[in-house]
């Protein structure tokens, strides 16, 4: 389940490989198949991002807007952890850590404002539901918790509302998303949908 390097891969031997009697020294290439010394990072996710998976064509409900498209999907395949009446709690496809959360309302609106007194009492339960799930499932040190109205706020998808909560460890931020602009995460989704999921409480 980890995504961390350093493991031990079972199908790889753990020294160099035996040179390959079927192709001339000449012939290959200098250190081909013989593992070195860094580490690699799965990061599938991220390929979809890059690829531009999820993004919207425009800011109404019916331009694929991935939060409007989600509820329609099974939990599994649109990472859902838990819906509730008005609102619904699902995984950050694009993670700052490991458990990282997003509250959205079902309806398609941009502005916390825009929130009906029962969606925003949901919309506060779900976040605290979170909270606790994610205490529950892997002890956070501390949270980050808020909202990105608008783009130039920094919101990634700007026309549905959603709140982000992000569990902190002590020691979570090193040098890679600083040096490398790349974040280490040691849980796939799909795992971690199924224990926020399984620690979300029922009131
Ligand atoms: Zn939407």
């Amino acid at each position: 389940m980890t995504v961390s390097s350093g493991e031990p891969n079972p199908d790889m031997p753990a020294g160099p490989l035996p040179p390959d009697a079927a192709l001339p020294p000449e012939a290959a290439l200098p250190g081909a198949g013989v593992p070195d010394a860094f580490g690699r990072l799965w990061t599938p996710h991220r390929l979809a991002y890059i690829q531009g998976a999820g993004k919207p064509t425009g800011p109404g409900a019916h331009e694929g807007c991935p939060f409007c498209v989600a509820p329609t999907l099974t939990d599994e395949e649109a990472l859902i952890v838990a819906r509730g009446e008005l609102v619904y709690a699902i995984l950050n496809l694009y993670p700052y850590n490991s458990g990282h959360v997003l509250i959205c309302p079902y309806r398609h609106l941009a502005d916390y404002t825009e929130l009906s007194g029962a969606e925003a009492a949901e919309f506060g339960d779900f976040t605290m539901r979170a909270i606790r799930a994610l205490r529950d499932a892997s002890g956070p040190h501390g949270f980050n918790i808020g909202m990105n109205l608008g783009t130039v706020a920094g919101a990634g998808i700007a026309a549905h509302l959603h709140q982000h909560v992000v569990p902190r460890w002590g020691g979570d931020t090193n040098f890679m998303p600083v040096v490398g602009r790349t974040r280490v995460l040691p849980q796939l989704l799909v795992d971690t949908r199924k224990v926020l999921a399984d620690a979300w409480p029922a009131v």
